[in-house]
């Protein structure tokens, strides 16, 4: 029986080539989507040309119900979740004096609210299961704090103490719980940053390049696997050396 991972935001960017890297690996792929597009379409292509089931399902991981649904749907669908990958993320960059209420609630309630509201509908399937692993996508920024990231670090410094706690609670059901943070991966969240700020971002990152998506998720694809079952709360930094 195929293992199946759900993995949340896998439309684009990083939990799309995520959600390709499992179904390469043999896993069956449950995603969400919020609109219908050549995004999804293409996601959705890219993983059934590997030989396995891709279930995808409308919801935003900040409405609570959206998750329920979708958790349910995909247990009726696979009958079990093996892996959940917490992936899907914004930001709202601004300085604090012009950063108004809705954009540090909207980042809250996708990156935090959202990894609890996938979590919390997925644990007692795997608690029953006996089984599973969870993978929380943080950030560096969660670790170091950001100028005009207030709301986002707070977000990703929340998922890693999110992923700290579970992991202590369900360590004895045989789930782990672990947060990789990304440091500047080529997506669309970072395209909108002018090319001057990205060349100084390159200078100083020791591996003199900026993280693909493949980056990531690999360490994903790894964290997934039986070669990761003595690793459990932890924050794997992705960074080219960035943070250290
Ligand atoms: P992208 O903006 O490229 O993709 C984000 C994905 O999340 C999209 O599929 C998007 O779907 C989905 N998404 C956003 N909000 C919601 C929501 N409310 N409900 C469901 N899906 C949603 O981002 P990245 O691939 O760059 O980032 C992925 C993760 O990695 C995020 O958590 C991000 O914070 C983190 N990260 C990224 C870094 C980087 O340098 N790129 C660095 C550190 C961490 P839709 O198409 O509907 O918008």
């Amino acid at each position: 029986m195929s293992k199946v991972a759900l993995i949340t935001g896998a439309t684009r960017g990083i939990g799309k080539q995520i959600a390709i890297t499992l179904a390469k690996n043999g896993y069956d792929i449950a995603i969400n989507y919020r609109t219908e597009n050549d995004d999804l379409k293409n996601t959705k292509e890219e993983i059934e040309k590997n030989n396995v089931k891709c279930l995808a399902v409308k919801g935003d991981v900040a409405i609570f119900e959206d998750c329920e649904k979708f958790v349910e749907e995909v247990i009726k669908e696979f009958g079990k979740i093996d892996v959940l990958v917490n992936n899907a993320g914004i930001t709202r960059d601004t300085l604090i004096m012009r950063m108004k209420k809705e954009d540090f609630e909207s980042v809250i309630d996708t990156n935090l609210v959202g990894t609890f509201n996938i979590t919390k509908n997925v644990i007692s399937h795997m608690l029953k299961a006996r089984f599973g692993k969870i993978i929380n996508i943080s950030s560096v920024v969660g670790v170091s704090g950001n100028a005009g990231q207030t709301n986002y670090a707070a977000s990703k410094a929340g998922i890693i103490g999110f992923t700290k706690s579970l992991a202590k609670e369900v360590a004895s059901r045989n789930i782990l719980v672990n947060a990789v943070a990304p440091g500047f991966i080529e997506t669309g969240m970072t395209d909108v940053l002018k090319d001057e700020i990205k060349q100084d971002i390159e200078k100083n990152i020791p591996l003199k390049r900026i993280g693909t998506p493949q980056d990531v998720a690999n360490v994903v694809k790894f964290l997934a696997s039986e070669d990761s079952s003595y690793i459990t709360g932890q924050v794997i930094n992705v960074d080219g050396g960035m943070l250290m």
